[in-house]
Order: structure tokens, then C-alpha cells, then sequence
């Protein structure tokens, strides 16, 4: 069987590195934030290009501080996408605000930049791309209608670690830009994980409170804060691991390379003219795709969906009053999209089996 990723593969690869990591954390006993932890923040702003990045718990506190510190809350409107996972709307309803949902484009799959301009109402208070699959959104038109509009960007970056538009690293192009190190995301923890990135010193401190009980000082609790900490051990781990992610992403930006030119009867992925993309999602389109997702089970090859079912039809946000037909686009690539094996460790030989596998079923 290839499986669809292999954390086990990429763990012998660096063990003895990893192993002494952990260790470390071990004997400090320094497991909530801690030396590791910001020396890993240091790591990850310079990989990112940001004056700042701030270790948290898991992708989703990333984004839920990220709003509060843009000020977002009840009765307020996000700009955002459907084609995502639940994380992104989910984090705009816990603020209380409410995501407006545009389509995408049909190349991309990331916001339609066109459709925008026509959701902005007085309650608009941020625009939430989403880099989808490893790719970045069209920045450029995005941050221009948010600096006319006086809006804040946040980048929801959980999928696109070290991807670039027009030769700018996400998470540096919008206000702030939020990661996840969820195990397999193209950095990965072991364990939850995630960050905020920024430019601005004001949001890096609101940020840096709110994560920690709100504290200025310790027992000092200015904001109403969250316990949303990044571990010891996995800021010791991702420190490791950052040292790698170039050569990862490589790995599978030749894999996706090879898939590209191999795959024959399906719609490949789109690396548009601004991008790096960085394939966190290997992302096929098929007409019968569940069909050919058993036949390749069949043939030895584990295949993911992401996402079968697009936010705005999700029953816990049914109280938005979306229907299908509202987005097309969006429900098309839900309905048709297919994800192939795509780590950085699966071989020459592995990408080839399942191209042999998907020209069989055609
Ligand atoms: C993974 C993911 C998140 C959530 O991250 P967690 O670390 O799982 O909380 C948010 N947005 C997107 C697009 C994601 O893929």
C-alpha cells in the first residue's frame, strides 16, 4: 500500500536529532513555552520574513487570537472562502463575527479577488484568504482593497509553509498570518501546534498576552487571555524540524512535478504564475471522483478528500442561509477533488506506481 503520508518515514529520518530534542525539553523541564519554544519563534519569523512570530497550541487558537487582536467581535463580518477546512469559519464565529463567504477561482481554488469588493458592508473588519492546498491566495489585489477599505488582512496559512507570492513569503504579506503544526501539515509537531506571524509590534504583544492568560506580568491579567501555549516539546521538535523544510518542500515540489507530467485523464493542479507552491495537498480534479478513489484503494494506493463537504453547507452553519448554487465554483472542486500520496519522502519510484494505477482505471 503507498500510503497518503507517512509520519513514521520522516521520524527515522531525523531521530537521533529529534531524540535529543525531546530530551532536552525532558531534563530542562522547561514544558510550557521555555527556551525551546522561543528559540523556535525566532527560527520560524526569520523562515517566514516577519519581525514576529508567536508560538501557540494548535492552528486554530492561531487564528482565533489573530482576530481578537484585530479587534474582531460580535456583530462583525469577515471576508473568507468556503474552500477550506472548518478551522478558518469556525474561529471567526468564536469571536462572535460572522463569515461572508466569496468563491474561488476556478484555477486556484483560493479567493476569487473579484468577488470581494461586492461583500465589503460598514461591518467588514477583515479579509481572510486562505492558502489553499500549498498555495498562496492572489495577495496583491486582496491587501489593496483591504488598505482602501481600512480592513486587516489575516492570512490563514495552516497549509502553506514556506509558499511564496511573487517571491514574498506567506505570512508576511497581509497584517498577520496564521500556521498550523498540526502533525501532517508541511512542518509538523508531534502533538498540536501552531503560530502567528507579524510586522507590527503592537499585535506581537496583544498576541503574546492573550495566549498566556492575558498576563503583562505573571499574576498580572490585563486582557481577558486563553491558555493557548505552545509545548516545550514541540518547540523543540519544530526547531528541529525547520532546518528541513526547504529540503521537504522540494521533495515534494518534484514529486508534484512528476505527477504533473505523468498523470493522464484528470485536471492537475494550477501552480499560477505568482506562486511557489509548496503541495501540502496534492489536489486532483475528477468527474467520478469516489469511484476512482475505491479503484485506487483497490490498486494499492490510500487517496484523501479535502473537502468533501464545503463550509457554508456544513450543518453547524446552517444558520448563515447557505444553499448549494451559492458558490459553484467551490462546490465543483468539492465534488471533483481528489488528493494523491504527497510526502516528502515518498520515492521516484512510489510516484510513478500511482500514475500507472490512475492510467489503469482510464
Ligand atoms: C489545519 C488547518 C487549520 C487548523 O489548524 P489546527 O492546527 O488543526 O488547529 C486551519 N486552517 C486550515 C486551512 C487548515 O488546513
Amino acid at each position: 500500500m503507498i500510503p497518503f503520508v507517512d509520519l513514521k518515514a520522516q521520524y527515522q529520518s531525523i531521530k537521533p536529532e529529534i531524540d535529543a530534542a525531546v530530551g532536552r525539553v525532558l531534563e530542562s523541564s522547561q514544558f510550557v513555552l521555555g527556551p525551546e519554544v522561543a528559540a523556535f519563534e525566532k527560527q520560524f519569523a526569520a523562515y517566514c520574513q516577519t519581525r514576529h512570530a508567536m508560538g501557540v497550541n494548535s492552528g486554530t487558537s492561531a487564528l482565533h487570537l489573530a482576530l481578537l487582536a484585530a479587534g474582531v467581535g460580535a456583530g462583525d463580518e469577515v471576508i473568507t472562502v468556503s474552500m477550506t477546512f472548518v478551522a478558518t469559519a469556525a474561529a471567526i464565529a468564536y469571536v462572535g463575527a460572522r463569515p461572508v463567504f466569496v468563491d474561488v477561482d476556478p484555477l486556484s481554488y483560493t479567493m476569487d479577488v473579484n468577488q470581494i469588493e461586492a461583500k465589503i458592508t460598514k461591518r467588514t473588519k477583515v479579509i481572510m484568504p486562505v492558502h489553499l492546498y500549498g498555495q498562496s491566495a492572489d495577495m496583491d489585489p486582496i491587501v489593496e482593497l483591504a488598505r482602501r477599505h481600512g480592513l486587516v488582512v489575516i492570512e490563514d496559512a495552516a497549509q502553506a509553509h514556506g509558499a511564496e507570492y511573487r517571491g514574498k513569503r506567506v505570512g508576511s504579506i497581509g497584517d498577520l498570518g496564521c500556521f498550523s503544526f498540526y502533525p501532517g501539515k508541511n512542518l509538523g509537531a508531534y502533538g498540536e501546534g501552531g503560530a502567528i506571524t507579524t510586522d507590527r509590534d503592537d499585535l506581537a504583544k496583544r498576541i503574546r498576552m492573550l495566549r498566556d492568560w492575558g498576563q503583562e506580568t505573571k499574576y498580572h491579567h490585563v486582557l481577558l487571555g486563553f491558555n493557548y501555549r505552545m509545548e516545550g516539546i514541540q518547540g523543540a521538535i519544530l526547531g528541529v524540524k525547520i532546518k528541513h523544510i526547504e529540503d521537504w518542500n522540494e521533495a515534494r515540489r518534484r514529486t508534484a512535478a512528476r505527477y504533473d507530467s505523468l498523470l493522464k485523464g484528470v485536471v492537475v493542479p494550477t501552480q499560477m504564475d505568482y506562486a511557489r507552491h509548496v503541495y501540502h495537498v496534492y489536489a486532483v480534479l475528477a468527474e467520478n471522483r469516489d469511484e476512482i478513489a475505491t479503484k485506487l484503494k483497490d490498486a494499492g494506493v490510500a487517496t484523501g478528500i479535502h473537502y468533501p463537504i464545503p463550509v457554508h453547507l456544513q450543518e453547524c452553519f446552517a444558520h448563515l442561509g447557505y444553499q448549494r448554487g451559492d458558490l459553484p465554483v467551490t462546490e465543483r472542486v468539492a465534488d471533483m477533488e481528489l488528493s494523491l500520496p504527497m510526502f516528502a519522502e515518498l520515492t521516484q519510484e512510489q510516484s510513478h506506481r500511482v500514475a500507472a494505477a490512475l492510467a489503469e482505471i482510464y
